[in-house]
Order: structure tokens, then C-alpha cells, then sequence
């Protein structure tokens, strides 16, 4: 079923997850009995991340470099396949403008299509780690609102050099990205808010937000998003910090605050035991106002360990 339909059917606020891939040559089956747990909230739907490929230099015997192109954690739509059938509940893949020209998207819209993928994850991706700026394939997408554009052109049966409509489309719910507290790489919260709204015009039917730890810059976003006369339901991101190293990560890879109340807390930790109590107590705060405030769905990022995240459900939902 689509995201839109689940949200509309809905008389309480839903519960859902993102997952990563396991790394190349781990199996799916760790991951799978990792998440089982969090079946017992009834989450309608899974995400399912999208890894690009990374640049790494390979040494040879004469000392030469050769520099190779390598996915560390590939397999979304496997996986988006193994999870609806073990666990009979949609899965939602990230699909990405990054290393995609536009006929190798197609074609994996087609594939995913084919195995009964009713609802994709529309980004742009980043640049590779190597690499500093973002730049598109050759005849690839350079904006997200442009990938909306041919998925949202397939469910109108348009594929790449037909000269007409053919009689098979597709029919996907397209979700976006969102950003509480502004794109990195946009100049001002305007600007980004121009562009989000470009991708509900294109026909994205709703946004994801990145992850935040102030329901406050969510609840202002939400705001100037429906000034904008964005309609579309709004999901918001949580992630439980459970690392020490993550107090500096996610900040740094995420361009996000930390409020000064949380950083109190986790300034008192010394294990990284402590900072998940602190991580998860946050998280169910943030849950429950979250709710209160009559959010459609809490999107959890698992970072593919339900723990922290099932001991939130059992408290929220
Ligand atoms: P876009 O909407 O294309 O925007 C990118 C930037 O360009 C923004 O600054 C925007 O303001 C600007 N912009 C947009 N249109 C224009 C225009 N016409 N002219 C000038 N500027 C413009 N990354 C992964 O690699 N894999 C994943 O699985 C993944 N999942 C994610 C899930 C969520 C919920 C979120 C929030 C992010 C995820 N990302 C993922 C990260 C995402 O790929 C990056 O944040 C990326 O830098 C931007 O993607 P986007 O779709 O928001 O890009």
C-alpha cells in the first residue's frame, strides 16, 4: 500500500524505521532477526537506504595506485524484497540522482516495480567521500525535483525515447527529504524551502524529515513549509543517540544542534551504556510531544540496532 493511503487510513499516529544494508559480505540475516523485535509495533513500512559507490586507492606490487570504484553496503533492493516477503509489510527504498544516469534509474524503477515496491525515497545523494562537490552522472539528475519528475512520469506511462505513452505505468508514492534545520548546501532556509516546495510541485505526495533533537525547529519548519501551502504530511526523523562518538558524528555529518539540555546529559556519560539511557530517555520525550502535536508518523533511525529503538516504542507506542 502506498505511504499516502496509510496515513490517511490512520486513526493513530504510525510507527516506522529506517534500515541501512549490512556491509558487503556480512549476511541479511543478522539484520533481519536484529529488527524482528520491532514488528510488535506493526510498522506499515521499512526504509531502506541507498549506499553510492566510494572511491579508495588499491596499492599494487610496483607501488603504483589504482584508484577503484567500490559499494561498501549495496543491496536495497534485495533487501526491500526479503523484508516484504519474511516480514509482509511494505518496504520503502531510498533511490538516488548521485551515480544514476537517467536510463539506469529508469531501469531500476522498472525492477522495483516488478517486485512490488509501491512507495520510494526521492534524494539527490551526496558527493562520494573522496570527492567535495556533488556532480551528476552524464545524463543523470542533478536535482531531487528532477528524479520526482521521470518517477512521476512513469506512473503516467512516460519511459525514456518512447515517442508516446505506453499502456504499462507504474503507480509509486513518492516521499522527499526535508530539513528542520536547513540544507547544508543551501544559502538560507528560504532558498531550501523554495526547492522542497519545487519537489511536492513535481509530485512528491510527502516529506521525511532529517533527523533533529529540538521539536522546536521541527514545529517552525512545519510552519513555514504550510505557509508555502505545502500540504503534504510532514514525517519526522528521530534518532536515539547511543554512542559517545556519535555526541560529535551527527553533528558533523548531519549538520544539526544539539540543545544545551540534552548536552548536559550526555556530558555526565561516561560509557557508552549511559549515553544511550540518556539517548532513548530524549527520544521518548521528543516522541511523545511529537504526538501530542499530532505528528502522521515517527520515523525512527535505527542505523540498523533496534534496541534503542524498540525501548522507545514499548514507551510511546
Ligand atoms: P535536493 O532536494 O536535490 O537538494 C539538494 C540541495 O540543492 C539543497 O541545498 C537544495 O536547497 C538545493 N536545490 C534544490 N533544487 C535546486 C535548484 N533547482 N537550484 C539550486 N539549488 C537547488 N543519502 C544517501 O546517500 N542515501 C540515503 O539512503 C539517504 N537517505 C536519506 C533520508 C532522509 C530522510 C534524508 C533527510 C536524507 C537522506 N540522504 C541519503 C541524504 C541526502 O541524499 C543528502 O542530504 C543530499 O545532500 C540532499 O538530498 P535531497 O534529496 O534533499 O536533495
Amino acid at each position: 500500500m502506498k505511504i499516502s493511503e496509510y496515513i490517511e487510513q490512520a486513526d493513530k499516529p504510525l510507527f516506522s524505521f529506517e534500515i541501512l544494508p549490512p556491509l558487503k559480505g556480512q549476511s541479511l540475516k543478522d539484520l533481519c532477526e536484529g529488527i524482528e523485535p520491532l514488528m510488535e509495533f506493526k510498522p506499515p513500512f521499512v526504509d531502506v537506504t541507498y549506499h553510492r559507490e566510494e572511491f579508495i586507492y588499491k596499492k599494487h606490487p610496483n607501488g603504483l595506485l589504482e584508484k577503484v570504484s567500490t559499494k561498501k553496503r549495496p543491496g536495497t533492493v534485495g533487501i526491500c524484497a526479503a523484508i516484504m516477503n519474511r516480514f509482509k509489510i511494505d518496504a520503502v527504498p531510498h533511490l538516488l540522482c548521485g551515480g544514476f544516469t537517467k536510463e539506469e534509474t529508469e531501469n531500476a524503477l522498472i525492477d522495483l516495480n516488478f517486485i512490488g515496491v509501491q512507495n520510494i525515497l526521492a534524494l539527490r545523494g551526496d558527493a562520494p567521500k573522496s570527492e567535495n562537490k556533488f556532480v551528476p552522472e552524464p545524463n543523470g539528475h542533478a536535482f531531487t525535483k528532477d528524479l520526482v519528475l521521470q518517477i512521476v512520469g512513469m506512473n503516467k506511462g512516460k519511459y525514456l525515447h518512447e515517442e508516446t505513452e505506453t499502456g504499462f505505468h507504474t503507480d509509486f508514492c513518492v516521499g522527499v527529504a526535508g530539513y528542520p534545520e536547513k540544507h547544508f548546501e543551501a544559502p538560507s532556509m528560504k532558498f531550501d524551502l523554495k526547492h522542497l516546495k519545487e519537489k511536492v510541485d513535481a509530485g512528491a505526495e510527502y516529506i521525511v524529515t532529517q533527523m533533529f533533537f529540538d521539536n522546536q525547529k521541527y514545529f517552525d519548519f512545519v510552519k513555514k513549509v504550510r505557509e508555502l501551502g505545502i500540504k503534504v504530511p510532514i514525517i519526522p526523523g528521530i534518532k536515539p543517540i547511543t554512542t559517545l562518538g556519535q555526541i560529535t558524528m551527527l553533528p558533523r555529518t548531519f549538520y544539526l544542534d544539539l540543545p544545551d539540555a540534552l548536552m548536559d546529559d550526555l556530558e555526565k556519560c561516561k560509557t557508552n551504556a549511559d549515553v544511550k539511557d540518556v539517548g532513548v530517555e530524549w527520544a521518548i520525550h521528543q516522541s511523545k510531544e511529537l504526538i501530542a502535536n499530532g505528528v502522521p508518523v515517527l520515523h525512527y533511525y535505527t542505523m540498523s540496532k533496534a534496541e534503542a529503538t524498540y525501548r522507545i516504542a514499548k514507551e510511546v507506542f
